[in-house]
């Protein structure tokens, strides 16, 4: 019966009433998008282009190399949708000439979209890259900083994508609370949000996500965390812009239905599981979404807040 349903599920994400919820896939480069397409993935949500850089440790790859291998992503979409994130490095994801190697706290420490500012040339080369894999091809291209804080960041980012001459929706993530708290400021710079719940759960909870120790704390059913989701997209909402997931949260069925009753607008995931959130999605209205949501934030606990979604969705 699963595999039916399963096999049924095709198409554009979409409630059972018809409320759309593009369902985009995360990849790491090109060798992910033959999974992304076979997956029925409607563009891609978050590109990881740190994979790209991760072979050299000691310089970045070539304009060249970046331009073959961006584009190879952004052809396989046409007309479809591409977010790249530009590179993210530091605290997991070290890169000996960006990021400081002697920092006593690396995940508090210059890393993501600080470390780009502190090394202009890299983001040039990288949006440089991006603007020439883009040019002739249908694809709609969106460009998205890691680790913004403030209006700030959001700002120095726009600007050098403005500088680089990119023709491309430039957006912020939405990884650190102070960015949920000031979202609409956010907004004044930016078009787009993105939701990096891996991350923002990270340091809404002052919980390592490397830390096995305090997994409890990562769990993306936890209310406060839906807190922060819901603000962001109430701010998406009102400034008429929108407000992606793609951490790992999206990657549930059952909370991505409640992502989609707080309001954002696309969810983006490893492509294994988009067949399972389009198909749950797809049995679900927006306002039981909608009312799922409201009785997990009503909770105080994750194990508490995934039963009661459970149960307004199932009908109980
Ligand atoms: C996140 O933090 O949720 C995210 C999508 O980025 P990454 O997992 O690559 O840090
Ligand atoms: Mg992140």
């Amino acid at each position: 019966e699963r595999k039916a349903a399963l096999a049924a599920s095709s198409g554009p994400g979409a409630t059972s009433d018809g409320h759309k919820v593009p369902l985009l896939a995360n990849v790491g480069g090109p060798a992910d998008v033959p999974a992304a397409v076979e997956a029925g993935a409607e563009g891609v949500g978050l590109f990881r282009t740190e994979f790209l850089f991760l072979d050299d440790s000691k310089k970045a790859p070539s304009e060249e190399k970046q331009v073959e291998s961006y584009r190879k992503v952004l052809e396989a979409f046409p007309e479809g949708r591409v977010v790249v994130r530009v590179l993210d490095a530091g605290a997991d994801k070290p890169l000996d000439f960006l990021t400081p190697a002697d920092e006593p706290n690396p995940a508090l420490g210059v890393r993501g979209l600080r470390s780009l500012l502190d090394h202009p040339d890299v983001l040039r080369t990288q949006l440089t890259a991006l603007a020439k894999a883009a040019e002739g091809l249908p694809v709609y291209l969106e460009v998205m900083a890691p680790m913004v804080a403030d209006r700030t960041d959001a700002k120095a980012f726009a600007d050098a994508c403005r500088e680089a001459g990119l023709r491309a929706k430039f957006g912020a993530m939405v990884e650190i609370p102070s960015a949920a708290l000031r979202a609409r400021s956010i907004l004044q710079e930016v078009e787009f949000l993105s939701l990096g719940t891996n991350d923002l759960a990270q340091y809404a909870f002052a919980a390592d996500r490397q830390v096995g120790a305090v997994s409890r704390l990562q769990d993306p059913w936890q209310p406060a965390l839906l807190d922060l989701i819901a603000m962001s997209a109430e701010a998406a909402k009102a400034e008429g812009k929108s407000c992606g997931v793609c951490g790992e949260a999206a990657s549930d069925p059952l909370l991505a239905c409640v992502l989609t009753g707080l309001g954002v607008t696309s969810l983006s995931m490893g492509a294994a599981s988009i067949p399972y959130v389009r198909a749950t999605l797809a049995k679900h209205t927006l306002a039981q979404c909608e009312r799922a949501a409201a009785a997990a934030r009503a909770c105080d606990s994750a194990e508490e807040a995934r039963v009661a979604a459970q149960a307004v969705l199932s009908g109980e």
